[in-house]
C-alpha cells in the first residue's frame, strides 16, 4: 500500500488529487479507474463496487499534515479523481471530512470537490463548505440529463435531477460551482452492461437512444463558475471511429454556443485532439 494519500495529479488541468479508498460504489460503466484495475489487477465490477478505506481516520490525518507541510503553500487539491469523495461508505467512514477539515484549517490550499453525489456532500459537509467558502469549490459531475438513462450508466450516482438540484444549493450557500461534462458520452450502446461496454458492440442502430447533447445538458444547470468538457476514453476501436465522428460533427455548436453564453469552460486534451 502506498504511503501517501495526496499526490500530484496526472490530470490535466488538476494539481494535487487525492486518494483514500479502494474501488468505488458508484459503479459508472465507463469508469476509467475501474478499467484500469479491471486490466492490471483482475479487478471484478462486483470487488469494485464494495469500496473500502484505504487508511484508518488516524492515519488519513498523519498523511493529509504531512502533505500539507511537504508540498507547501499555494495548491488546489482535487477530491477526488480515483474514487468519489462521497459515495455511501463515506457517510459513515468520513475521510473525506477528516482530510478536508485538515487541509482547511492547517493550509490555504484551494479544495476542488468534484462529485456525483452532491446531496449527500451537502448534508455531510454542507456547514464546513460554508465556512470556507472562499477556497472550496462544489464540483458536479453531469453525463446525462435523464434520471432513468443516467440510471443505465451511473447505477448506484445520485440522478441527475438531485445533483442539479444540489448545485443550485450550493450557489445559494456561497460556493463557486464547476461541472465536469466527463466522459461526453455521444453514444451508448443499448444495453448497457459493464461487459458490453468494453467489447466489440456491433449494436450501432441502438446507439441513438443514449444521444447526449451537451449543450441541453448545460441549458439545465445553473451556470457554474466552471465547465470541462472530457471525452469518453477506453472503449473498443469500432466504437471509438464513431463516437470520433459525433464529437468532431457536433463539437463546433457546443463550443459556440458556451462562447456566445460567456462560459468559461476548458476542454481536455484527449478531445481536442478528436474535434
Ligand atoms: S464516480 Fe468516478 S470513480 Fe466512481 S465509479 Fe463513477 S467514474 Fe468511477
Amino acid at each position: 500500500m502506498r504511503k501517501e494519500i495526496i499526490r500530484r495529479s496526472f490530470v490535466e488541468y488538476a494539481d494535487l488529487t487525492a486518494s483514500y479508498y479502494q474501488g468505488c460504489q458508484h459503479g459508472c460503466l465507463y469508469c476509467y479507474n475501474f478499467h484500469f484495475h479491471r486490466r492490471n489487477f483482475g479487478v471484478t465490477y462486483s470487488q469494485w463496487i464494495k469500496a473500502r478505506p484505504k487508511v484508518s481516520i488516524l492515519k488519513a490525518k498523519r498523511l493529509t499534515y504531512k502533505a500539507i507541510k511537504h508540498f507547501g503553500p499555494g495548491h488546489k487539491l482535487y477530491l477526488s479523481f480515483a474514487h468519489d469523495p462521497y459515495m455511501p461508505v463515506d457517510g459513515y467512514r468520513r475521510l473525506t471530512y477528516i482530510i478536508l477539515d485538515e487541509v482547511l484549517k492547517n493550509s490555504d490550499w484551494i479544495v476542488m470537490i468534484l462529485t456525483k453525489a452532491p446531496e449527500r456532500a451537502l448534508c455531510l459537509d454542507g456547514p464546513l463548505f460554508e465556512t470556507y467558502s472562499e477556497r472550496v469549490w462544489f464540483g458536479v459531475t453531469l453525463t446525462h440529463y435523464d434520471d432513468v438513462k443516467a440510471k443505465r450508466i451511473e447505477p448506484f450516482a445520485e440522478p441527475p435531477s438531485q445533483r442539479i438540484q444540489a448545485l443550485w444549493k450550493a450557489k445559494t450557500m456561497g460556493l463557486k460551482t464547476w461541472v465536469s461534462i466527463e466522459p461526453w458520452i455521444p453514444l451508448l450502446p443499448r444495453p448497457a452492461t459493464i461487459e458490453s461496454f468494453y467489447e466489440e458492440n456491433d449494436r450501432l442502430k441502438d446507439f441513438e437512444e443514449y444521444l447526449v447533447d451537451p449543450v441541453e445538458l448545460i441549458k439545465r444547470i445553473p451556470k457554474p463558475d466552471l465547465v470541462i468538457i472530457g471525452r469518453l476514453n477506453h472503449i473498443s476501436r469500432k466504437y471509438d471511429k464513431v463516437i470520433r465522428k459525433v464529437y468532431k460533427k457536433r463539437f463546433k455548436e457546443v463550443s459556440a454556443y458556451l462562447n456566445e453564453k460567456g462560459y468559461n469552460f476548458m476542454v481536455k486534451k484527449e478531445l481536442m485532439k478528436v474535434i
